[in-house]
C-alpha cells in the first residue's frame, strides 16, 4: 500500500484552534484514496530525527511564549530541515510555525526570536499588544492553475513582511498585515498561512491538493477520486454568505 510519512513537530506546543486537526484531516482523506498515512513527531528534546525521511512536515500555531520556548530547538535543527526542503518535502505551516520559518519575528516585548531563515519574510509584533489581526478571513489562492477560495481563522499581532511569493489575495479579513491584501507564502513545496480553522477540515480541495503532492513523490501520478464532501461544502457556502454575502 501506498503510503505519505508525516513529521508533525511540537504537536504538543503549537495546537491554536485545533491546528492538530488538520493532520487528522489529511490522514482521512488520504486513507478514503487508498493511502496509509504514517504519524511522527518531534519535540523539544526529541534526539535524531531523520527529517528527509518525511514527505510532509508540519507545524502549527503558538502564542509567543510557546513560540521562544522551542526556538533553540528548531535552530537545532536547521541544517537537516533545509535539506527535507530542498529534497522536495511539502512543509504546511500554521501562523506561529509560518513565523519560526522566516528571517526572525520580533515578538510583543521587543524579543527577537531568531527563524529558519528559510523564507525570506520576517514577523513583527504589532506595537500595540491589544491590537491584533483576530476574525474570519477568506483568500482565493490558485492550486494546480485552478483559483479557489481558501476560509479560516486568523488571530495574529505578528504583522509579516516581504513575503515576495503569497499564498492568496484577501478578500475578506487582514492576512499578512492588518488590512493587506496578500496572505502566507507559498512555493513549489511550502504552504505558509495564517489561517487556523483546523484550516483543512474547511478547505478539502486544499487537503487533497497536499495528499497528493505528498504521494506524487515517488514518481507516479495518483488519481483521486473525488469524496462526498456536501457537508463541507455546505458550511463553507453558510460562510461565504454570512461573509462575502
Ligand atoms: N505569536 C504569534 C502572533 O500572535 C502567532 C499566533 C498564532 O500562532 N496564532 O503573531
Amino acid at each position: 500500500m501506498r503510503e505519505i510519512r508525516i513529521l508533525h513537530m511540537y504537536s504538543d506546543m503549537l495546537d491554536l484552534y485545533g491546528d492538530n486537526g488538520n493532520i487528522e484531516v489529511l490522514s482521512y482523506r488520504a486513507k478514503a484514496r487508498g493511502i496509509e498515512t504514517v504519524v511522527e513527531h518531534h519535540s523539544v528534546g526529541t534526539k535524531d530525527t531523520d527529517f528527509l525521511k518525511y514527505d510532509l512536515i508540519y507545524l502549527g500555531g503558538g502564542a509567543d511564549y510557546e513560540q521562544q520556548l522551542l526556538a533553540n530547538d528548531l535552530q537545532s535543527c536547521h541544517d537537516e530541515i533545509i535539506k527535507a526542503y530542498d529534497n522536495g518535502t511539502f512543509f504546511l505551516l500554521i501562523c506561529g510555525g509560518y513565523q519560526l520559518m522566516g528571517e526572525y519575528y520580533k515578538d510583543s516585548n521587543d524579543e527577537v526570536i531568531k527563524g529558519l531563515g528559510m523564507f525570506p519574510y520576517h514577523t513583527v509584533a504589532s506595537v500595540n499588544k491589544n491590537k491584533r489581526c483576530i476574525g474570519n478571513i477568506i483568500i482565493e489562492a490558485e492550486l494546480n492553475g485552478e483559483k479557489s477560495k481558501i476560509i479560516g481563522f486568523e488571530n495574529h499581532g505578528g504583522q509579516t513582511s516581504r513575503t515576495d511569493k503569497t499564498f492568496g489575495r484577501v478578500i475578506f479579513g487582514n492576512g499578512n498585515r492588518f488590512e493587506s491584501d496578500d496572505e502566507g507564502y507559498f512555493d513549489k513545496n511550502v504552504i505558509a498561512t495564517y489561517l487556523h480553522g483546523p484550516l483543512l477540515s474547511k478547505n478539502p480541495e486544499l487537503a487533497d491538493y497536499i495528499i497528493k503532492y505528498c504521494a506524487e513523490r515517488g514518481g507516479d501520478t495518483i488519481e483521486m477520486n473525488p469524496l462526498d464532501d456536501t457537508l463541507e461544502q455546505k458550511a463553507r457556502e453558510i460562510l461565504f454568505g454570512r461573509l462575502i454575502g
